[in-house]
């Protein structure tokens, strides 16, 4: 058995006092800690929102739109994000308290203008693909624990990619290591995981 977790996007701007903050962010940091310092892990992978500062998910990238509005981008809805995470940027880098000495390997994302990238396996179009799930089959994982910011949005689709893109993978979403950005999407979030097989814990289970 070889174990992975997977952190999503615990960085500045989606926490507290960031460009776009997820309510109560910062509390990920210390499960993701105590998990890092578990010994429970062979593998940590954390993911890195990455944007250029055109990135086409801002909404200042379009005329008329305000952030949190509907738009388009590549033909595609869009959610229009304030400005987050612009590469080199204090916004962009990991929480200050995540112990990111015991980081294996960061995915970044969201490099591409055109188009963003949710999940830390895929663009959201689902063509270009990061890499990272042929890295962890490379690696041999049987076991992925998925945890970060927000739930609703690049949590919930790289879990989901997970399932689809490492048959025979085992996922887990450590409920209690994410916060999510709208309460009733995070709901819809858990809900629609657990339908693609992703299995709901709580830190205090693993190792159990
Ligand atoms: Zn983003």
């Amino acid at each position: 058995m070889t174990k992975a977790l997977l952190l999503i996007d615990i960085q500045n701007g989606f926490c507290p006092g960031g460009n776009l903050p997820v309510s109560d962010g910062d509390e990920v940091v210390p499960v993701a800690n105590r998990l890092m310092a578990s010994g429970l892990y062979d593998i940590i992978v954390a993911s890195q929102d990455w944007h250029p500062s055109n990135h086409g998910s801002f909404a200042s990238q379009h005329r008329g739109k305000q952030p949190f509005d509907m738009g388009e981008l590549s033909g595609q809805p869009q959610v229009m994000w304030p400005d987050h995470c612009i590469q080199d940027s204090v916004d962009a880098e990991f929480h200050p308290d995540l112990a990111t000495d015991r980081i294996d390997f960061v995915q970044r994302k969201g490099e591409n203008p055109k188009v963003d990238s949710y999940s830390a396996f895929r663009d959201n179009d689902q063509t270009a693909l990061t890499g990272l799930a042929d890295w962890l089959k490379a690696k041999g994982v049987t076991e992925l624990d998925v945890m970060g910011l927000a739930t609703d949005y690049c949590v919930k689709f790289s879990a989901l990619d997970a399932v689809d893109m490492l048959p025979g993978v085992t996922v887990h979403l450590i409920a209690d290591g994410c916060r999510g950005i709208d309460p009733q999407g995070v709901e819809e979030a858990i809900e629609a995981m657990r339908q693609a097989g992703v299995e709901i814990i709580d830190s205090s289970r693993i190792g159990l």
